[in-house]
């Protein structure tokens, strides 16, 4: 799954963009408000960090812009602490959910991890499809009670399949949400990924519809 993580404070944002990688997630950056505007409305994040103090555009306008076009992208927003009025301004102008500072990172992650368990209408961190189990705390996945080795690119792969069964997907859709835009972008590359996990989980269970992508768990 792809973040965008809004944050001015290059420390902070670096340490965030670290923390958010380890735990299994795609990361693209911006450090003021009108960057941050364009890549939210020009790439399908799964969600958004915002702080809401940037400069150039304050968050709270980069929000209310994106809401005002139609994009309902999760957002966790960034408030300074005992700003009350922040947090009501924030979920006046959309924001999901929010988090003070000073936070501690494993906060921040629980709380992005439950937003996206929302929006995929997940109701625990572990995810069953397809008799695989995907334990987004230990970032592990087993089948059959025996835990599977995957490699980060593979796990991230396997995840969004997980979220999106019997959905079709174009090997395109699955590299936006798969790698950070800093990254090579090569959707030919996707192949090979697939082809690693029908190796570690079974053939059948990733179905190639030709000229059109992949369907995780479709019957037949
Ligand atoms: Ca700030």
């Amino acid at each position: 799954m792809k973040i965008l993580l809004v944050e001015d404070d290059s420390r902070l944002r670096s340490r965030l963009k670290d923390d958010l990688s380890r735990r299994g997630y795609a990361v693209d950056t911006a450090d003021n408000g009108i960057d941050a505007e364009h890549l939210g409305a020009e790439w399908p994040y799964d969600a958004v960090i915002l702080d809401l103090g940037l400069p150039q555009r304050p968050g709270i306008e980069v929000l209310k812009n994106w809401r005002a076009q139609g994009n309902t992208v999760p957002v966790l927003i960034l408030t300074a602490r005992d700003a009350w009025h922040e947090k009501v301004d924030g979920f006046n102008a959309g924001a999901d959910d929010y988090v003070a500072k000073p936070f501690h990172v494993e906060e921040l992650c629980a709380r992005l991890g439950a937003l996206l368990r929302r929006a995929h209408a997940q109701p625990t961190g572990v995810v069953t499809a397809a008799g695989l189990t995907l334990d987004e705390a230990r970032q592990s996945v087993s089948l059959g009670g025996r835990e599977i080795g995957l490699s980060g690119v593979e796990f991230r792969l396997l995840r969004y399949f997980m979220l999106h069964p019997g959905q079709v997907l174009s090997k395109t859709h699955l590299a936006e949400h798969i790698y950070d835009n800093d990254s090579e972008r090569d959707s030919n590359v996707i192949e090979v990924y697939v082809s690693h996990l029908r190796n570690k989980i079974g053939a059948e269970t990733i179905t190639t519809r030709r000229g059109q992508g992949y369907v995780f768990g479709a019957p037949g």
